[in-house]
């Protein structure tokens, strides 16, 4: 009976082992840093190194509520995000240099537009109806350009209490989304702009725009 007991709490303990994010050693390193007002460095295209970061997939983890490391960084990228002194609608977690499955996204289609995160984030349609909107990244700073974009979207996703969830998006949320599940690809807005006179320097934009 002892001997069943403990095979039974051996499973049962692997298995809830296994619901915590493997972060490789490099991401633990970076999340078990001490940062000043919990704002991370952001990850540079114009950095070789961060570019490798930027221009790797991210892979899906298994969440868990008792994750203080995933708890970490998650709060650490929404303090990153909302930056007085840098702010941006969205994050994702590449840009602060763990390839996983993590995204913070401004809900401008909710009332109050709240800050919300997605794990293991996916778009699994893209509607063909399309817009050009502008974008700019945290981690393109100087820059912004117009990028072609689905009106409308179905995402899937895990947060803490559920998993797969299903939710169409539309509008500008649905270009937040877009912008930022990119780069759980590896793929930045400044690669979608195939026509390079679509892309502007802050110094050109204020040129062409304010005059
Ligand atoms: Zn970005």
């Amino acid at each position: 009976m002892k001997k069943i007991l403990y095979i039974i709490t051996t499973i049962s303990f692997f298995m809830s082992s296994c619901n915590i994010a493997k972060f490789s050693t490099p991401e633990k390193e970076i999340i078990n840093k001490k940062y000043e007002n919990k704002i991370m460095p952001l990850m540079l295209v114009s950095n070789k190194l961060d570019s490798t970061i930027l221009y790797s997939k991210s892979k899906k983890f298994k969440v868990s509520k008792r994750d203080k490391k995933l708890e970490k960084l998650v709060s650490h990228m929404y303090e990153t995000c909302n930056d007085k002194t840098n702010p941006g609608v969205g994050i994702a977690s590449p840009q602060v240099g763990i390839n996983k499955r993590i995204i913070w996204v401004q809900r401008f289609d909710k009332e109050e537009e709240p800050f919300e995160v997605y794990f293991n984030i996916e778009i699994i349609k893209f509607y063909p109806a399309k817009s050009e909107g502008w974008e700019a990244c945290l981690s393109v700073p100087g820059y912004r350009g117009i990028v072609n974009r689905s009106d409308s979207i179905i995402i899937k996703y895990d947060n803490y209490k559920k998993h797969d969830i299903i939710e169409t998006v539309r509008g500008f949320t649905s270009v937040i989304f877009q912008h930022e599940i990119d780069h759980l690809e590896g793929v930045l807005y400044t690669d979608r702009i195939f026509d390079k006179t679509k892309l502007y320097s802050d110094k050109e934009y204020e040129k062409t725009f304010n005059k």
